[in-house]
């Protein structure tokens, strides 16, 4: 075997050609402002990469995009990488500060911004102290803009530029992208993943998608469209595994409820993914009042899916499954899956089985740990830190050598997030290890108190944290989000709740006593409940 045989490298332009290879007509959507084919999307990546290199972007560059999800952040995903410079996705949700920080931090030195962004970023750019070029993003044809070092805008210098580029090879080790974490204490930390752990995960999501179980996730005759924004861990890798395989893909821009339910429809997507407030809003919105999605399948993760959101989903015609992971595994960890047995052993075992963080793809070594570093059973009640091994995990926060020695101790990445595993090898997240409630010697889990108040027939949404209390160190206070003109107070909820306390689901304590049924559950940047934020609410409202 030559040289080569052995040492080809794991790089993520080896993604780009077999969805092409398959499917060269197959198009690529952007709202209802652009669509191309294959053939050239590939062309673009090239013409993108000669854009870059001729303003000044060399290997080992950071390169930043603050964009809506559109086929050119796709491009950047791509064209990027492949010259060997590093992909900085900016959450455009943090707060200036943030978003200041965040660039500084990861050494950006060109920025693609689009132009809806440009109060902020004009706001912002004083105050950046490496970016030296600027390339504006826009989708109504404005061509200029007062930037720092401005290149141009995005589709003219495509335009301008070779169609042919030559890819290099290079280490499979260099860093490819990087992003910060929505980080609710203290400074956004960076996580950053490579080339190789990036092919490696999106083969093992193709490989995973398509093959396991009762039903196929996403082939190349699904019609893909993101609505987990492309700044949150790569659209949790999605865009690649579409890419490799050549499936249809739409991006919406900005999320907009109405245009996301016409887009479904117009351009008949039957496969995405998203946070689960993000479909609460998608069912809700006026634009798919009594719309059937029929088979439309989704993956929700990020937080838990709750059962509650499975049936309401499922009576809509959406088929929901559960995946688990987090910024630092990049993302992919786990997914709901449902084994010969439990698929024979009836639905409600089934749809238990579905809704879990699910058990681990291949490749990822799960296991939980207590706080001294012992491995504990798995044995689907004992409750420990969930710690990982797989080869996609970030290899520390950037710059931060004390918290990454922290993520990393005893050799395990720590998830923070406390949880059991059964003997099926299933995942079940029981809280944030910050979010358990500890009342009277007892730790009660947040998220199953919200699946089982989310069942109630006039919940809308909820969200449960442990406020001081003198007696029992905490109680638990639920904040509900009801149906217009639907009753709820404590006693209700008690009401529904009993049958799961004789059950023996949860202990009698679990039961809130205290709730405010309020209008709007606070969010996150990324659509998830705001814990930290909902508990000084929780202790505002009850010294009222
Ligand atoms: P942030 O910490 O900013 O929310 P992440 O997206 O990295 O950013 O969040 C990952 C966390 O989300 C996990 O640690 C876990 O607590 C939660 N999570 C993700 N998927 C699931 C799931 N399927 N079930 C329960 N919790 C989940």
């Amino acid at each position: 075997p030559t040289e080569q045989a052995h040492s080809t490298p794991l790089l993520i332009k080896n993604l780009l050609l077999s969805g092409v290879r398959y499917e060269a007509s197959q198009e690529i959507v952007y709202r209802d402002i652009s669509r191309y084919d294959y053939a050239t999307f590939i062309e673009r990546i090239h013409r993108l990469a000669g854009a870059l290199t001729a303003a000044g972007v060399k290997a080992g560059d950071t390169v930043a995009v603050l964009d809506w999800d559109s086929h050119r952040y796709l491009e950047c995903m791509f064209a990027v990488p492949m010259i060997g410079a590093v992909l900085h996705t900016v959450n455009v949700r943090l707060s200036p500060e943030q978003i200041i920080y965040t660039m500084n931090h990861a050494d950006d030195i060109l920025v693609l911004v689009n132009s809806e962004f440009l109060p902020l970023y004009q706001a912002v750019e004083p105050q950046l102290t490496t970016v030296t070029s600027t390339i504006l993003l826009t989708d109504d044809g404005t061509r200029t803009a007062e930037l720092r070092g401005f290149v141009g805008e995005y589709e003219a210098l495509l335009a301008a530029a070779d169609s042919h580029y030559d890819f290099p090879d290079f280490d499979e080790n260099s860093v490819a992208t990087t992003f910060y974490t929505t980080g609710t204490t203290g400074n956004p930390k960076g996580v950053y993943f490579t080339h190789r752990q990036l092919v490696l995960h999106t083969l093992t999501q193709a490989g995973m998608l398509n093959s396991l179980g009762q039903e196929r996730m996403m082939s190349n005759r699904d019609v893909y469209m993101p609505i987990t924004p492309m700044f949150h861990v790569h659209a949790w890798g999605m865009p690649y595994t579409a890419t490799l395989l050549g499936v249809k893909q739409v991006y919406p821009g900005r999320y907009e409820p109405e245009l996301l339910v016409r887009l479904i429809q117009q351009e008949k997507v039957t496969y995405s993914h998203c946070v689960p407030t993000i479909l609460q809003m998608l069912l809700n919105a006026e634009a798919a009042r009594g719309y059937d999605f029929g088979g439309m399948k989704i993956i929700i993760g990020g937080s838990a899916l709750t059962r509650g959101l499975y049936e309401a989903a499922g009576a809509r015609g959406i088929r929901l499954s559960a995946a688990y992971g987090m910024s630092e595994t990049c993302p992919l960890i786990s997914a709901g899956y449902t084994n010969l047995q439990i698929e024979a052993a009836g639905e409600e075992e089934q749809i238990t089985y579905k809704i879990k963080a699910g058990v681990p793809v291949p490749m990822v070594e799960a296991r939980l740990m207590d706080e001294q570093g012992n491995f504990l059973p798995h044995d689907g009640h004992t409750q420990g830190e969930l710690v990982l091994r797989a080869p996609w995990l970030t290899q520390g926060y950037f710059k931060e050598p004390e918290k990454s020695a922290e993520l990393w101790q005893h050799g395990w990445m720590h998830t923070g997030d406390v949880a059991a595993i059964d003997h099926t090898g299933s995942i079940e997240i029981r809280d944030r290890i910050k979010d358990v409630i500890k009342t009277g010697g007892e730790w009660l889990s947040s998220l199953e108190l919200e699946s089982l108040i989310s069942l109630h027939p006039s919940v809308r949404d909820v969200a449960v944290v442990g406020v001081p209390d003198p007696r029992w160190d905490e109680r638990p206070f639920a904040l509900v989000v009801v149906a217009p003109g639907e009753p709820m107070d404590a006693t209700l909820l008690a009401t529904h709740l009993q049958p799961f306390v004789d059950e023996g689901r949860i202990n009698k304590w679990a039961v809130p006593t205290q709730i405010a049924v309020v209008d709007e559950i606070p969010k996150t940047s990324v659509g998830k409940l705001d814990k930290k934020r909902i508990r000084v609410d929780a202790v505002a409202w009850l010294e009222q």
